[in-house]
Formats: structure tokens, C-alpha cells, sequence
């Protein structure tokens, strides 16, 4: 189930840290200092070997150089820079895919998600041998009625979509077992949604409640543009769904018109035939939209069948501080001569 050891990519093989923390970071550059300094006497504080995996997602303000400044006196910080801006869940996806920890935490960049919770997490999944870790938002109080409305229609659909394994509330942050993220790694997904994937996976889970706090510095960077896109690549995921809807929705308009026709051809015999013309009408922009509705359903899953097909990956990594070669340790072959 662990790896005992993993290269590094610097050509050293070193012993697989015991637990891993992921933060996908983009545009943080207030929070990231305040986030580093509560972070870090957690994890040393833990008393076993750990690495932090800060993936860069493309930040266009003063992050890189704050995070390559924290580690030069943070070694356990590996940096991974995207080389542009790909998104929340690509980061997570490379971070996950990076990380060489027996356990993965994945935690936002904003303090958000309480990072003394990570000792929780951590102690619950090796004393109850559990898979998956979920943190679990016990309350919102301090997210906008917006978010908090938004947020709440999303879980709930969710879980119509992925059954009762989903825990409620449950977002990005979490832990998860060198089996769980060996199972992601293996999926093939393109546009992984990892809060409905994890649950789908299955595996033993225990949760951890935390209370969601206010975003440390800086402001959110998921506009509604991003929230429905992540909403819509959820949905269509997990589900064919809204397939089926296009379906009904024609057969529904067909009965009505049926029901029309009908009604005209009695109108007919009747000689009445010049009023009805905007029952007519209705009923022409009424097939429109349903048909309009439909092919743009149609749209949504062709478009993700062909960006599945062009099987380009979700994000390009521009820098690595692990596959840098170290200026002051010369390789082993380097002695041998
Ligand atoms: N983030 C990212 N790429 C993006 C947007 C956000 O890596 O394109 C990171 C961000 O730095 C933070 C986390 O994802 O660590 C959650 O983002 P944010 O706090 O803006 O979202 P919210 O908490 O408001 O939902
Ligand atoms: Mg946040």
C-alpha cells in the first residue's frame, strides 16, 4: 500500500514523507504569509516527516517570489509552478499526482480550513485505519448568504447524483490514504471534481467537523463564472441525467402539441379558423426552445466527449523546486570518480 521510497526527481531516491500537504494557490499574495506562519508549527509540531506541496496556479501578483522566499527557510516547501492559470482542480490534480506522502491533505490557501485540523485528520485516519478523511463544514456563518444558498443547492444535488456516501458540505478539504490517491491517479478523468470522485471511490471514511472561517486576506477568486462551471462539470460526470431531461421535455412538448392538434382540427370543423393563430404561435416557440434546450444538453456532454477525445492534460507545469538539481549536493556518481 506505501511506497517506501520515491524519487524525488533530482536523481536521489529519498524515503517517502509520511504525510503530505497540498495548498493550490493562485493570486495569494496576503494570505500566503499569514497561511505559512499558522501552517508550519502545526506540522513540525506533528513530530513526523512531511513535505508541503504549494502548487502556483499561474499567480500573476508577488506569490512566486513570497513562495521562494519561504523556502529557503522552509525546506519541506516543494513549489509547483503551473505555467498558466488552469484552475482550483487542475492544481489539485498535479498536487495529488506529485505528492509522495503515505497521507495527501489537501487545504486552501486563505486559512479557511482551519489547519489545526490536519492533526485531527491525521490521527483519526492512523488510529481507525481510514482511507479518507473528510472535513466537513459545520457551519457557514461566515460565507456571504450568496455563497451559503449557492453552496447548499449544489450539495444537495450532488447527492442525488453520487448517493448518501457524499458526506454533506464536504469541499477540498480533506485526507486521503497512498491507497485513495493511488485509485484518483488511476482514473482517467479529464476534468476531475474531486469532492464527488472521493466519495465515489468508496473506501472507509471518517469526517472531521470544522467551522468554515473568514477568507484570511485578499478576495475569493471563484466568481459565479467558475462556480457554475464547476457545478456543470459535477453534473456531468456523474450523470447522464439531463440527457434523459431532453428526452421528457420532448415528449411533453410532442403531447402538447398533439393535444393541439386536436383542438384545431375541432376548431376547424367548427369554421372557426382565424383565432387560434397565437395558440399556434405559442406553441411554435414552445418546440423551439425545447429543441434549443436540448441540443445545447447535447453541446455540454459532446463538447466534454471532445476535449476528452483531444486528451490534452489539464495543466502545463512550467517549475518544479524538486526536479531543480541541487548546486550543492553533487550526485553520488560525482564521488565515485
Ligand atoms: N485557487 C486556484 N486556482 C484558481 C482559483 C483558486 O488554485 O483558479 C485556489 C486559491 O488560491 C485557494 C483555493 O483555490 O487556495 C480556493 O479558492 P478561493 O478561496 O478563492 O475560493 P472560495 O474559498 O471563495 O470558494
Ligand atoms: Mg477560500
Amino acid at each position: 500500500m506505501h511506497n517506501a521510497a520515491a524519487s524525488a526527481g533530482d536523481g536521489t531516491a529519498r524515503p517517502a514523507p509520511v504525510l503530505s500537504v497540498v495548498i493550490p494557490i493562485y493570486n495569494e499574495q496576503e494570505a500566503l504569509p499569514l497561511t505559512v506562519a499558522r501552517l508550519r508549527p502545526i506540522l513540525d509540531g506533528l513530530g513526523v516527516d512531511y513535505e508541503v506541496v504549494g502548487i502556483d496556479d499561474g499567480s500573476t501578483d508577488a506569490t512566486p517570489v513570497i513562495m521562494q522566499k519561504i523556502r529557503q527557510e522552509w525546506p519541506e516547501l516543494r513549489i509547483v509552478r503551473f505555467a498558466r492559470n488552469s484552475g482550483h482542480q487542475a492544481a489539485l490534480t498535479a498536487g495529488i499526482h506529485r505528492a509522495l506522502g503515505h497521507y495527501v491533505v489537501s487545504i486552501d490557501a486563505d486559512l479557511q480550513d482551519p489547519p489545526e485540523k490536519i492533526v485531527d485528520m491525521f490521527t483519526l485516519a492512523r488510529d481507525e485505519d481510514l482511507d479518507i478523511v473528510y472535513g466537513v463544514r459545520g457551519d457557514r456563518g461566515t460565507d456571504t448568504f450568496f455563497k451559503r444558498r449557492t453552496a447548499g443547492a449544489y450539495y444537495w444535488l450532488m447527492r442525488k447524483l453520487v448517493g448518501k456516501n457524499m458526506p454533506n458540505q464536504a469541499g477540498d478539504f480533506r485526507l486521503l490514504s497512498r491507497a485513495a490517491v493511488d485509485a484518483l491517479k488511476s482514473l482517467p478523468e479529464h476534468q476531475p471534481v474531486y469532492r464527488l470522485l472521493v466519495p465515489w471511490l468508496g473506501f472507509n471514511s471518517g469526517e472531521v467537523v470544522y467551522v468554515r472561517e473568514e477568507r484570511v486576506a485578499g478576495s475569493t477568486h471563484y466568481p459565479l463564472s467558475k462556480m457554475i462551471r464547476l457545478a456543470l462539470d459535477s453534473i456531468t460526470n456523474f450523470s447522464a441525467a439531463p440527457l434523459r431531461l431532453a428526452t421528457w421535455l420532448g415528449l411533453t412538448s410532442f403531447l402538447v402539441c398533439f393535444a393541439l392538434a386536436i383542438y384545431t382540427t375541432l376548431q376547424y370543423t367548427f369554421g372557426s379558423t382565424v383565432p387560434g393563430w397565437s395558440s399556434l404561435f405559442m406553441g411554435m416557440l414552445f418546440i423551439g426552445g425545447v429543441q434549443l434546450v436540448c441540443v445545447g444538453l447535447l453541446g455540454e456532454y459532446i463538447g466534454r466527449i471532445y476535449s476528452a477525445v483531444q486528451a490534452r492534460p489539464a495543466y502545463f507545469v512550467g517549475y518544479d523546486s524538486a526536479e531543480e538539481a541541487p548546486a550543492a549536493q553533487p550526485r553520488a556518481s560525482e564521488y565515485a570518480a
